[in-house]
């Protein structure tokens, strides 16, 4: 699937439920734009003693909540356009999860396996360096997304710093850092355990018993691990998991705790020895009672809709589903929490890391597990019940409620000049 997609597709859902929810035509081609849309090249001496010309993209799709929020991706393969689907979705997933803030997102085209990590570093501080003018606490605030980590985040905190010539204290630029330089704990695994409540939620109101419940996770980077680990936690028996290199599979239940170790060992998904090994194409049509995409966009697509066995699918990726796979997923019944509200947990401890730092205090592991929970709970019944008494599926409920609130947000504003 091409990158193009996912933004036509984003762009899409977009269309269908503001024409839904009779959003002024005016205000629907203004959302349907970013604000800004930022290309750098940057020119970077690595390691091998060469400069290196890497493509990075910031876009600030709307910030009439708030700064735009949105992590930074590092990918070979990332695009402008992915960057502005993703900016666009961050929109919809700070205005639905009630959190002060717009959306925004960034891009560096870069591999970051082919780097070694003193390149990464250097690339990172790259990117910070020509970025400065577009990241700030009122501005943009970046966080980690999919290649990149709290390390990396640590780096571009001491970059502003170190640039701007202010304290490591001053302001929240970044979030996702190091709890040491203003982080906080939990940010690591919020989104995962956030995709764990809300599958939590859905299983209750389905009538599956989690402890009964077989789960299969696509990705097992910052997303999948942490969901899967909270899922067996809840009693969940995690049967597959993925990740870029292949599937590892077991009918009994995966040992998690296993699985952890080899990975953190350096080892790939599918050369776990306590599952066998099986191919990619395979993994959409295991036997599995929920699925869980926690790794790129345009997973589930007319191809493989069909032989999803899942009843239930949580979407912890940004954009894993297709518009066409969706109508086929709904005409079969399968219930899907949307991305929006599924993976929004990670921008939820974000933004009480934001707080945290302007209000200079530090909030404990138990507070924010208690307050990301609560919110996570809270945010899920009010999209299942608006989602029931619209007659709508759970995305188009969820994008009602969170459009709905942006497009009243501009009008508090006024239109001019
Ligand atoms: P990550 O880089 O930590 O991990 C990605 C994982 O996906 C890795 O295990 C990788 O091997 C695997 N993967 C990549 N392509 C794959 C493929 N085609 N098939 C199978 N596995 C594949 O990334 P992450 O931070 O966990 O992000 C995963 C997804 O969740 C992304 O869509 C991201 O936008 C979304 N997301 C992340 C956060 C966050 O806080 N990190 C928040 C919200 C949404």
């Amino acid at each position: 699937m091409t990158a193009g997609n996912l933004y036509q597709h984003t762009l899409q859902n977009f269309r269908r439920v503001a024409e839904r929810c009779q959003i002024h035509p005016s205000l629907i081609e203004r959302l349907a734009r970013p604000k800004e849309r930022i290309e750098l090249t940057l020119n970077t001496l690595m390691t091998d003693g060469q400069v290196h010309q890497y493509e990075a993209f910031i876009v600030h799709h709307n910030r009439s909540l708030g700064p735009a929020k949105g992590g930074i991706r590092m990918s070979g393969t990332v695009t402008l356009d992915d960057v502005s689907a993703l900016a666009m979705e961050m929109t919809w997933k700070t205005s639905l999860i009630g959190v002060p803030f717009g959306g925004g997102k960034s891009g560096i085209a870069a591999d970051p396996k082919s780097l070694s990590a003193q390149d990464k570093e250097i690339l990172i501080r790259s990117f910070t360096r020509s970025a400065i003018r577009h990241i700030g606490p009122e501005v943009y605030v970046p966080a980690p997304d999919m290649g990149t980590n709290e390390r990396d985040m640590g780096h571009i905190r001491d970059c502003i710093s170190y640039s701007a010539g202010i304290s490591v204290t001053r302001g929240c630029y970044v979030t996702g850092k190091p709890v040491l330089l203003g982080g906080i704990p939990g940010r690591r695994e919020a989104t995962g355990k956030g995709v764990a409540v809300s599958v939590r939620m859905a299983a209750q109101m389905l009538g599956m018993d989690l402890r009964k419940a077989r789960v299969a996770v696509q990705g097992y980077g910052n997303v999948g691990s942490a969901a899967a680990n909270e899922l067996h936690r809840m009693g969940a028996k995690v049967v597959a998991v993925a990740d870029i290199h292949g599937v590892t599979h077991n009918f009994m239940g995966l040992d998690i705790e296993g699985l952890n170790e080899h990975v953190k060992g350096g080892g790939v998904v599918p050369s776990f020895p306590g599952g066998e090994s099986i191919t990619s194409q395979q993994f959409f049509s295991i036997d599995c009672d929920i699925l869980i995409p926690a790794a790129s966009a345009n997973q589930i697509t007319l191809e493989n809709a069909e032989s999803i066995q899942a009843r239930l699918i949580a979407e912890g990726a940004n954009g894993p589903t297709t518009p066409e796979a969706d109508q086929i997923l709904q005409k079969r019944g399968v219930f899907v929490i949307p991305d929006i509200l599924c993976n929004a947990g990670g921008v939820f401890v974000s933004y009480l890391e934001y707080t945290q730092e302007t209000q200079r205090e530090q909030m404990t592991l138990e507070e924010v597990e208690s307050r990301l929970e609560k919110r996570m709970e809270s945010c899920f019944r009010a999209v299942h019940e608006n989602a029931k008494s619209s007659q709508v599926d759970m995305r188009t409920s969820a994008l009602e409620l969170s459009i709905k609130r942006v497009a009243e947000a501009i009008i508090c504003h006024g239109f001019l000049p």
